[in-house]
């Protein structure tokens, strides 16, 4: 008997909810990409012949393991780290490490099962990988914080390399633990193997534009997509929420593209500020002082505080950029940003809105940009790093934003035409899941079964 190619992905995302019983989050994200793949099944059955659906929805080799460190008062702590080994189909594992307290395996999975796509997206030699811990930096000392970091890597080394699996930062980890990651890993193995790890500082093997690339790349993608529109970030009011990397860069940006931005938040909650954020301070605070949102009101006293972060979704504009973390944007703030007006929103972070707030946004022809084409641009200048450090060389910030500008309009124009090609014309979500699976898709089917 044949089954219709919906009955196919239904019956085939029952499998993987048995199969991993519970893991809301992965479960949420792989529905979503198999929503939109209908039209790509009823056109490629050797896609159901060989079983790709169910391959590329369990991970190549998922690692988890303890991580014992000590704190400044001599007490031992013991937490758990991750990493998820999804695809390497079109390159190294690729994917970021996160360091925070929610961090399960549900969420490891459901941000590597992203990441293979994402990193499809970009053009460049990736696969899809995911890791980190349910260790909390907030509050730790950074002779804690390098404790730590040195134990995690201490066991991950054994599992990554330039050319097998090559960590980045994520929430959590940024420059100062990068650092410490690498420097331990540079002491084990014994050589200076720069492409093991990106987002380093580039005084000393990073690339230039990294910490700025997902930021930038977000406002890159989201400025095509209002530019087919006739619209445009000049004269427009955004929201960014968050305050960490892809938030702070997202607001420079989008301040320099004409926009005001007007609000802001991080995990204690936001700030409304009417003349327009002062991305300077922002930075000051969060990159400098590593101190809350809330001291942004001691330079800015026309700005107010609200400490309901998702009430950041009710004040009108115009662009919303969720920065923060998955699933920030629920039905009733999608509800909330359509009564006020909203024309567009981009995901700056990896799957905020949830599927309810998804088909809110949709339904109300607001422009949706999604995560892993609206944010590919962290990831692609981090495979631009890979290449600079293989070359033993590096290119200037203008070459690197320059490259990443490029790839976000290709990224762009990719999802719209592949949207057109399976009926769901200016479709971006329908376009990115398409065209990032059937890139591994087909670079699968190439290299036989496994
Ligand atoms: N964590 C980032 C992401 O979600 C960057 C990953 C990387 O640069 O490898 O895409």
């Amino acid at each position: 008997l044949q089954q219709s190619a919906l009955e196919y992905i239904k019956a085939t995302h029952r499998k993987i909810k048995d199969r991993n019983p519970g893991e809301s989050e992965f479960l949420q994200a792989t529905w979503e990409v198999f929503d939109s793949l209908q039209p790509v099944f009823e056109q490629h059955p050797e896609y159901v012949e060989e079983g790709i659906l169910e391959r590329i929805s369990e991970p190549e080799r998922f690692i988890t393991f303890r991580v014992t460190w000590e704190d400044d008062n001599g007490i031992v702590h013991v937490n758990r780290g991750y990493r998820v080994q999804f695809n390497s189909t079109l390159g190294p594992f690729k994917g970021g490490l996160r360091f925070h307290p929610s961090l399960t395996g549900s969420v490891v999975k459901f941000l590597g099962f992203e990441q293979i796509f994402k990193n499809a997206l970009t053009g460049l030699p990736i696969g899809g990988g995911k890791g980190g811990s349910d260790f909390d930096p907030k509050g730790k000392s950074d002779r804690e914080i390098m404790r730590f970091c040195q134990s995690f890597m201490t066991e991950l080394s054994r599992h990554i390399g330039p050319d097998i699996d090559v960590p980045a930062g994520d929430i959590g980890v940024g420059k100062r633990e990068i650092g410490y990651l690498f420097g331990q890993y540079k002491r084990i193995r014994n050589a200076f193997e720069a492409g093991v790890f990106t987002g380093k500082n580039p005084d000393n093997g990073g690339s230039l534009i990294r910490k700025e690339a997902t930021g930038y790349g977000t406002v890159y993608f989201v400025e095509e997509m209002l530019k087919e529109q006739g619209l445009s970030f000049a004269g427009s009011t955004v929201i960014v929420s968050g305050s960490g990397n892809v938030s702070i860069y997202a607001m420079e940006k989008a301040t320099e593209f004409g926009a005001k931005v007007i609000a802001c938040s991080d995990s204690e909650g936001y700030i409304y500020d009417p003349d327009g954020i002062d991305v300077e301070t922002v930075k000051q605070l969060k990159e400098v002082e590593r101190k809350r949102i809330y001291h942004y009101l001691e330079h800015h006293p026309n700005a107010r505080f609200g400490n309901d972060k998702s009430e950041i979704w009710t004040i009108p504009c115009d662009i919303a950029l969720p920065c923060a973390t998955q699933n920030e944007i629920g039905r009733e703030s999608a509800e909330a940003l359509v009564d006020n007006g909203i024309k567009a929103l981009g995901e700056g972070a990896n799957m905020p809105c949830d599927d309810e707030a998804v088909r809110v946004l949709t339904h109300n022809q607001v422009l949706f940009a999604p995560a892993k084409a609206a944010n590919a641009g962290g990831v692609a200048v981090s495979a631009m790093e890979m290449s600079q450090n293989s070359m033993r060389y590096s290119w200037t910030a203008e070459e690197v934003d320059a490259k990443l500008h490029q790839v976000m309009k290709t990224i762009y124009k990719n999802c719209m035409e592949t949207a057109g090609k399976y009926g769901s014309p200016g479709n971006l979500i329908v376009g990115a899941n398409i065209a990032g699976f059937k890139k591994v898709a087909d670079a699968m089917l190439d290299h036989g079964l496994s």
